[in-house]
C-alpha cells in the first residue's frame, strides 16, 4: 500500500495519543505517508485561524485524515471544527464500531460487536426552520429526509458490510409516526436492500431498538438510521462496551473521509501521558478497513484485544499503571 493520510495531531491529549497510533502503525509497516496538518487550538495560535484552508487543502488531496480532537474556542466563528469539516467535505455517513472489550469496565464485556451507521447530513439536524413563537410557548423544527441521502447511507452500511464480511442489516426507523420523513427512509431502504440478496436486512422500530440493545445486543451486526436516531444508538452502543476510551468513529464522504476517537481533548489530563490511545487506535483500524485492508486491520484490532487481555501497560482509566506510549508498545510488540 503507498497512501498519504492527513495527519492532524490536534489539542488537549490529542498529540500524545497521535504520538502513540502513530508508534503503532509504523511497527506494521503499512506503506502510509503521513502529511502534518494543523487543526483546532494550535493551528489559531501558530496561523491565526482554526482551521487553515492548508489543512483543508490537504484533506482534499489525500482523501483520508486521521485526526486528534480538537478545541473550539467559544466565540471564535465556529460552532465545532468538527461539524464545519464534515459540512466541507460532506461526510455524510459516521460510522460507529461498538465491541466488547476484555479487562475492561463495561456491562457487556463480551458478545457485541456492531456498527452503527449513522446519516450525518439530513434529519433533524439541518438546522432548518428552527422557530419559537412570540410568546415562548410553540417551539418547531424542520426535518429533511431525501431519497438521494437515505439510498447512499443505506448502500454504504450495505457495502460495509460487504468488505467487512458482516451479515446483516438492521434499519433503524420510526415510519409507524414519522411517516413523511422515516417513510421515505424505510422505503429507499427496502429498495437498496434488495440489491444485496447476500446480506440479511431486518427493520426495527427505534424505541425498540433501544430495548434490544440493552437486552441483546448479539442479535445486532450492522445498524443504519437516521441522523438523530443514530446520535443517541451510536453513543448507547459506547456505554454498552466500555465508554469513551475505546470509541472510534469515521466520517465518511464520497471525496474524503476523516477517522478520530469519539472522545474529546480530555483537559483534565493533558500533557500527563495518561491517556489511553485505543479510541484513535480502534479510528486507524477503520481507516484500514476503509483503505481496503481489512486484514491489517483486524491484525491491529487483536492486538489490542491480546494487549488488554494481558494487562500490559494499561493506562489508569483501564485500571492500568501504564501510560499512552507504555501501551502503544505493548500493543506494537503484539502486532
Ligand atoms: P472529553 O471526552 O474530553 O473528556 C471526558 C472525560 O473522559 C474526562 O474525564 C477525560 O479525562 C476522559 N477521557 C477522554 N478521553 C480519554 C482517553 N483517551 N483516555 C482516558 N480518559 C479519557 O470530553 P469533554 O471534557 O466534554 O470535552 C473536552 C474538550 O474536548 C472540549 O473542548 C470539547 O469541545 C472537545 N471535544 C472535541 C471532540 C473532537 O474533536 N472530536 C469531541 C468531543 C469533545
Amino acid at each position: 500500500m503507498t497512501q498519504t493520510i492527513t495527519v492532524i495531531r490536534g489539542d488537549g491529549i490529542g498529540p500524545e495519543i497521535m504520538d502513540a497510533t502513530l508508534h503503532v502503525l509504523d511497527s506494521m509497516n503499512l506503506g502510509l505517508q503521513y502529511e502534518f496538518a494543523d487543526a483546532g487550538l494550535v493551528a489559531l495560535e501558530k496561523h491565526g485561524e482554526l482551521l487553515p484552508q492548508a489543512t483543508l487543502d490537504s484533506i482534499r488531496k489525500n482523501r483520508i485524515a486521521l485526526k486528534s480532537p480538537l478545541t473550539t474556542p467559544v466565540g471564535e466563528g465556529f460552532s465545532s471544527i468538527n461539524v464545519e469539516l464534515r459540512k466541507r467535505f460532506d461526510l455524510y455517513a459516521n460510522v460507529r464500531p461498538a465491541k466488547s472489550f476484555p479487562n475492561t469496565k463495561s456491562r457487556f464485556a463480551d458478545g457485541v460487536d456492531l456498527i452503527t451507521v449513522r446519516e450525518n447530513t439530513e434529519g433533524a439536524y439541518i438546522g432548518e426552520g428552527q422557530a419559537l413563537s412570540e410568546d415562548g410557548e410553540t417551539a418547531v423544527l424542520t426535518q429533511k429526509v431525501t431519497r438521494r441521502g437515505s439510498e447512499r447511507i443505506v448502500r454504504y452500511a450495505f457495502e460495509l458490510a460487504r468488505r467487512t464480511g458482516r451479515k446483516k442489516v438492521t434499519v433503524v426507523h420510526k415510519a409507524n409516526i414519522l411517516k413523511s420523513t422515516s417513510g421515505l427512509f424505510l422505503k429507499t431502504a427496502r429498495a437498496v436492500a434488495a440489491e444485496y440478496p447476500d446480506i440479511e436486512c431486518n427493520e426495527m422500530i427505534v424505541d425498540n431498538t433501544c430495548m434490544q440493545l440493552v437486552m441483546r445486543p448479539e442479535q445486532f451486526d450492522i445498524i443504519v438510521t437516521t441522523n438523530l436516531f443514530g446520535d443517541i444508538i451510536s453513543d448507547l452502543c459506547a456505554g454498552l462496551v466500555g465508554g469513551l476510551g475505546l470509541a472510534p468513529g469515521a466520517n465518511i464522504g464520497a471525496d474524503a473521509a476523516i477517522f478520530e476517537a469519539v472522545h474529546g481533548t480530555a483537559p483534565d489530563i493533558a500533557g500527563q501521558g495518561k491517556a489511553n490511545p485505543c479510541a484513535l487506535l480502534l479510528g486507524a483500524a477503520q481507516m484500514l478497513d476503509h483503505l481496503g485492508e481489512c486484514e491489517k486491520a483486524e491484525r491491529l484490532r487483536a492486538a489490542i484485544v491480546a494487549t488488554l487481555e494481558a494487562k500490559d501497560s494499561l493506562t489508569p482509566d483501564l485500571g492500568g499503571t501504564g501510560n499512552t506510549m507504555s501501551f502503544a508498545k505493548a500493543i506494537a510488540s503484539r502486532i
